[in-house]
Parts: structure tokens; C-alpha cells; sequence
């Protein structure tokens, strides 16, 4: 017997009927003799449907009361699971983030998770209940003590779930989706994509750093802080497949590069449109210039990727970067505002048509090629890299928006990742 939590997402909470798949899901696994914790996110399409009225009535809503509104859709889910539970003879409990606790810090909108509570948890499932806890949602003590609800930032039921794995030291963390597994890259963009029995643990935070959704990419951080057994399988399984076989499914991170792992130079293409480029043209090419133009823009709180300063031509250079596209209109303001006064300089120029494509693997660490394959596949399509950026085991490049499923296309074909994940002609 052994404590798991599993964790459901959107789609698979969808409907009644599926909320009552997944009750007969957890049924089974609690008849196989293990302590169960259920992490629900809301029903698919309601944090969305729930932001979007708060917008109508406030464009720049007050995050405080929105986090009280978004949290709600994850409140529905546990209750509706724990009565379906109930309604199939299992006794279950939910609770929200508040009554654990989930105790997060005040980044209402994107709050962190500092400490869970698990002794209410505890005795519930030592009388033998399945508990239902709210994913996306927790809770912040001022210091005058009151509390007030925070989320986790979207898609963060991912990192609810990992979090009360690590806290309770579960066995494994079940993130149950709508597609089986992680691969090698999104399959709703590329058909060809193949599933990856296991993936390490630093490909997969580099996968979700890079725009893979499918986890959330504090989940991943939780889950190599305490070395949780996180595994990605699919919710739309019949709910009666035994519990052996749906254990041993999916894609598992592993925290060890092991023999049996496949030995692909790429894991996997990663893509995202959450980024905008700003540049401002002809400052003054001069020791400290980079400080004085990124300086305010840390000051205004706004986060920067990737910098590409260019090669001075007369004394004079452009310098260009990347933020989160919800940032982009700030950023411009702070190079308008503050940075051109301050260092002269020519146009502020912005850019929110890019994307970023990344080719992720720990393989780069002992092959070369991989960034000439890259650049020579997007080359041959037409695609012009605006901006690179490298770590030890990835290469990202922004790119024109409109090429971006192009660019994922081919990089996925030409890494070999529809087959074996060998490079084909490099070395
Ligand atoms: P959930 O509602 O279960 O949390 P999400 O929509 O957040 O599900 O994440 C699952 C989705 O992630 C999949 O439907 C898929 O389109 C997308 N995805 C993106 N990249 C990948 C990948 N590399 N492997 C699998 N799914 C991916
Ligand atoms: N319901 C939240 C969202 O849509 C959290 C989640 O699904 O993980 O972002
Ligand atoms: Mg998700």
C-alpha cells in the first residue's frame, strides 16, 4: 500500500461524465489497497470564462479579487469529484487551498507555494478517505493574520499536486492529462511526435521554460527539489484499465541519466509566442551602456530573456531584447521614458510578432552539430533567426511568428525525432 496523488487537468474534468470517469478512476486505485489524494483543476474552459468576466467589468482588475474569483473553478471541481465519489461508495473529502493549508506567499495572480500542512490530510486518509484538494489555489497570512486566497499562475495545479506529493511524501504524483505522456514535441502541432518512455528531469525543466505547457514549470522545480516520482499519463483511458498497467504508462522524469534511457542527441522541440521584442537603435556603444538601458527595465520589475547587443558601427549600436508579451507595452515605456533621456540614443522599436523555438537535449552536452544543424534547417526553409541563445542543453532561436510551426515541423524532422532521435549527417 502506498500514498499517490493524482492530479487531472481541464479536459479531463470536463463533463459530469468525466468527472464521474475519474471518480471511478481513483475508485480503483483506492480498491487496490493505496491511500489516495486527488488534485483537481476546474472544469475546461472555466479559469478562462472566470478571468474574462472579471475583464469586462475591470481591464487591469485588482489581483487580489481576481485570484478570489479564479480560485473558484477549482472549488467546483473538488466538491462535484468528492460527491462522485461518494455517489460510487468511496468515502472522500475535499478541501480548498485555505482549509489544508496551502500557505503561499502575496504574488497574488502567481503566488508561491511555502509550506503545506499535511496533518488534517493525514488523519483523513488514516480513516481510510480519499481527500480532494483544490489544485491552483492556496492561501496568504499577512501579519495582521488575516488570509486572503492566491493562485498559482496558470496551469498551476500541476505544482499544487507535486507540492502535496512532496509534502507528504507520497510514493508517486500521477499527472493524469489529456494527451499519454510527453513528447517529443507538441502533438497537436506535429502529428509525427512521439511519446518518450522517460525524460530527465532537466530536459523536462527546460521543456517547460521553453513553452512546452503540458507541465507547468514550477511543478518540475518541486519535483527535483524533493526528488517527487512525477509520471505524465493520459485521463482518457478506460477508467477500469488496471492500476499496474496505467502505472507503468505514460512518460516518468527521472532524476538519473540511466542505460535504458533512449539515447537521442534532441529530447525534444519546445515553442512559445509569450514574448515580444523591444530594441532601442544607436546608443552609444560604451563600457556599462547594457547596465544603463537593462537597469530601469529590472527596476520597472519586468523579467528580460534573451539581449542581443549589435556589433558598434560609428561609436553607436542597437541593443535588443525580449519580455513576456504582457510586459511589452511597460517595456517600451521604460526605454521611452527613462532610458532614452538618460542615454541618448536613436529609435525605441518594438516587436510582439516573434516566437521562440528551442531544440532541448541533454545529448548537446557530448555532440557537436546541433546548433549548425538547426541554423542550416531553418536557412533552407527561409526562416531569419533574429536572436540565439544557448545553454548547455538547449538552443533557442526567435524567430517571425508566422514561421513558427514551420520551424517546429522541420527542426522535429531533421533532429529525427519522428524516428529515433539520431542525428542524421552530423560530427
Ligand atoms: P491539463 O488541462 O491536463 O493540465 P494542458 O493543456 O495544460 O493539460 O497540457 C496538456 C497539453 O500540453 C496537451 O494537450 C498538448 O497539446 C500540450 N503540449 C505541449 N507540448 C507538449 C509535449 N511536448 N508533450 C505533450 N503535450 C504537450
Ligand atoms: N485552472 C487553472 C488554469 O486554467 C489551473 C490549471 O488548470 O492547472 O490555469
Ligand atoms: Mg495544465
Amino acid at each position: 500500500m502506498a500514498l499517490i496523488v493524482h492530479k487531472y487537468g481541464g479536459t479531463s474534468m470536463g463533463s459530469v461524465e468525466r468527472i464521474q470517469n475519474v471518480a471511478k478512476r481513483v475508485a480503483g486505485w483506492h480498491a487496490a489497497g493505496h491511500q489516495m489524494v486527488v488534485v483537481p483543476s476546474a472544469m475546461s474552459g472555466e479559469t478562462n470564462r472566470l478571468l474574462a468576466l472579471a475583464k469586462e467589468i475591470q481591464a487591469d482588475p485588482d489581483p487580489r479579487e481576481l485570484d478570489a474569483i479564479a480560485a473558484t473553478g477549482e472549488q467546483v471541481s473538488v466538491g462535484l469529484l468528492a460527491m462522485a465519489l461518494q455517489a460510487i461508495g468511496v468515502d472522500a473529502v475535499s478541501y480548498a487551498g485555505w482549509q489544508v493549508p496551502v500557505r503561499t506567499d502575496d504574488a497574488f495572480t502567481k503566488a508561491r507555494i511555502e509550506s503545506i500542512d499535511d496533518q488534517r490530510v493525514r488523519a483523513d486518509l488514516a480513516a481510510g478517505k480519499v481527500v480532494i484538494i483544490t489544485g491552483f489555489q492556496g492561501v496568504y497570512t499577512a501579519p495582521d493574520g488575516r488570509a486572503h486566497i492566491t493562485t498559482l499562475g496558470r496551469g498551476g495545479s500541476d505544482t499544487s499536486a507535486v507540492a502535496i506529493a512532496a509534502a507528504l511524501q507520497a510514493e508517486e504524483c500521477l499527472i493524469y492529462t489529456d494527451v499519454d505522456g510527453v513528447y517529443t514535441t507538441d502533438p497537436r502541432i506535429v502529428p509525427e511526435a512521439r511519446r518518450l518512455e522517460k525524460i530527465t528531469f532537466e530536459e523536462m525543466l527546460e521543456m517547460a521554460s521553453l513553452g512546452s505547457k503540458v507541465l507547468q514549470i514550477r511543478s518540475v522545480e518541486f519535483a527535483g527539489k524533493y526528488r517527487v516520482k512525477t509520471r505524465v499519463l493520459s485521463s482518457l483511458t478506460p477508467p477500469d484499465t488496471p492500476v499496474a498497467e496505467q502505472a507503468a504508462s505514460g512518460t516518468l522524469i527521472t532524476f538519473e541519466e540511466d542505460e535504458t534511457m533512449e539515447q537521442a542527441v534532441i529530447s525534444g522541440i519546445a515553442f512559445n509566442r509569450d514574448e515580444a521584442k523591444v530594441t532601442i537603435t544607436n546608443v552609444p556603444d560604451r563600457p556599462g551602456i547594457a547596465y544603463q538601458i537593462l537597469g530601469p527595465v529590472a527596476d520597472a520589475n519586468i523579467d528580460v530573456d534573451m539581449i542581443v547587443q549589435n556589433a558598434g558601427v560609428k561609436g553607436t549600436t542597437d541593443f535588443s531584447f525580449t519580455v513576456h508579451r504582457n510586459e511589452y507595452q511597460r517595456a517600451l515605456q521604460v526605454l521611452n521614458d527613462v532610458v532614452r533621456p538618460a542615454v541618448g540614443g536613436g529609435e525605441v522599436k518594438g516587436d510582439p510578432k516573434i516566437a521562440k523555438v528551442s531544440a532541448v537535449g541533454i545529448g548537446m552536452r557530448s555532440h557537436v552539430g546541433v546548433a549548425s544543424l538547426m541554423f542550416r534547417t531553418l536557412s533552407e526553409e527561409g526562416i531569419n533567426i533574429q536572436m540565439i541563445s544557448t545553454s548547455e542543453i538547449k538552443i533557442s532561436v526567435i524567430i517571425e511568428d508566422k514561421y513558427m510551426e514551420l520551424a517546429v515541423r522541420e527542426l522535429h524532422r531533421a533532429f529525427g525525432l519522428d524516428q529515433d532521435g539520431q542525428l542524421p549527417a552530423v560530427n
